[in-house]
């Protein structure tokens, strides 16, 4: 198997830069990647920050998230799971509350987001929050909405209802060993595996983040590598903190899919585009 470049459309030449390449796996991000889960985060996040804003007798006078905000986080690197994305929105809004109470006064928009939290470091963001936003707004409490409203509660269908696959081979069918390294807790790739039709995919290749090995952290490619004896992956990622997590870890290479990444090479629109593209597979 040889790593062909990135030729193809989609790829944007110079940062690879590594003809001859012969990747040994394909380690997988499933968010953004290989699910399309933009409507139910953003949505969970929405409804997490608002309901909780009104829950505080506060006036929910604007949306409570969007596409804009979510990009400065997803740029940073620090901010992945919904939870503490909810639960630091809210207390960065609370910290400028002037007394009125009203969200569209309150929330900041997304330069002053990106201004915000640009001191914070990408590997400790949940303590930063704490130590510079913490107050109001309970991360136990945001949790337990955002996980109500992802996954469905009291008869009414989770938001997760709305993602779609973004990939649709199977993992068997592929043609290097496949892993998954995701934010997600295994309940919840347990769902992205019925999203998928890989509902055979073995617990053993997909690293969650119940297990503590969390991105930008290297240890989940690391992980994977050295159990299953792998040396050169191409990991396959989305935002700032799949990035961050190959270049900790410094073997292999990384393929950005998406928008949010745009600047990186190689970097195409969807997994299959990136398969033939850098492996010439064309299942
Ligand atoms: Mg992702």
């Amino acid at each position: 198997m040889t790593f062909q470049g990135n030729r193809g459309k989609g790829g944007t030449g110079g940062g690879l830069g590594v003809a001859g390449f012969a990747p040994d796996c394909l380690i997988f991000d499933v968010d953004g990647v290989l699910i399309d889960s933009s409507a139910s985060y953003q949505e969970t996040i929405r409804m997490a920050v608002e309901g909780e804003w009104g829950a505080a007798s506060l006036i929910v006078d604007a949306p409570g998230y969007s596409p804009a905000l979510n990009t400065v986080f997803k740029r940073h690197g620090g901010f992945n799971d919904d939870d503490h994305i909810a639960w630091g929105l809210l207390n960065i809004a609370a910290s400028r509350d002037p007394g009125t109470g009203r969200l569209s006064e309150c929330i900041p928009d997304p330069g002053e987001l990106a201004a915000i939290i640009r001191p914070c470091g990408a590997g400790s963001a949940r303590r930063w929050l704490e130590e510079n936003f913490a107050g109001r707004f309970s991360l136990g409490r945001v949790a337990d909405r955002c996980m109500k409203i992802y996954r469905g509660s009291d008869g009414q269908p989770g938001a997760y209802a709305a993602e779609k696959p973004m990939f649709d081979a199977h993992w068997r069918d592929l043609p290097l060993p496949v892993y998954v390294f995701t934010g997600r807790e295994s309940r919840d790739w347990e769902l992205g595996k019925g999203i998928l039709s890989w509902d055979d995919f073995p617990d053993e290749r997909a690293v969650t983040s119940d297990s503590g090995m969390l991105k930008p952290s290297p240890e989940g490619l690391e992980f994977i590598c050295r159990r299953f004896g792998h040396a050169s992956p191409l990991f396959f990622g989305d935002t700032a903190s799949d990035k961050m997590s190959y270049e900790a870890f410094g073997r292999g290479r990384f393929v950005a899919i998406g928008s949010v990444l745009g600047s990186w090479a190689p970097n195409f629109p969807c997994v299959r585009d990136a398969l033939s593209n850098l492996i010439g597979w064309r299942g």
